[in-house]
């Protein structure tokens, strides 16, 4: 099974080979919407708090951690993923 080229379950093209820009509001950084950019590491939205939740957004790494799930603000499961690197 390949990621290559597909769409979700939200009809959006998806996939690595599909350009796209950041989903967060106002930024226009320029990604694929492969896994390495998915939120949550993972295509489609989900809100099963085993799996997800996940928005079935694609982001730039700066965004994918700290992206809300519209108005109401709560954070995606994506936060989980963050680099815990306390080095600095
Ligand atoms: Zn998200
Ligand atoms: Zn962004």
């Amino acid at each position: 099974m390949g990621w290559g080229y597909g769409t979700n379950s939200e009809g959006r093209e998806v996939g690595y080979t599909v350009e796209a820009t950041c989903d967060f509001p106002g930024c226009e950084a320029k990604i694929d919407r492969g896994l390495g950019y998915a939120c949550g590491g993972m295509h489609d939205r989900s809100d099963d708090p085993g799996d997800g939740p996940r928005c079935g957004g694609y982001f730039c790494a700066e965004h994918r951690y700290t992206h809300t799930r519209g108005p109401d603000g709560d954070a995606c499961r994506a936060n989980d993923d963050a680099e815990e690197d306390e080095a600095e």
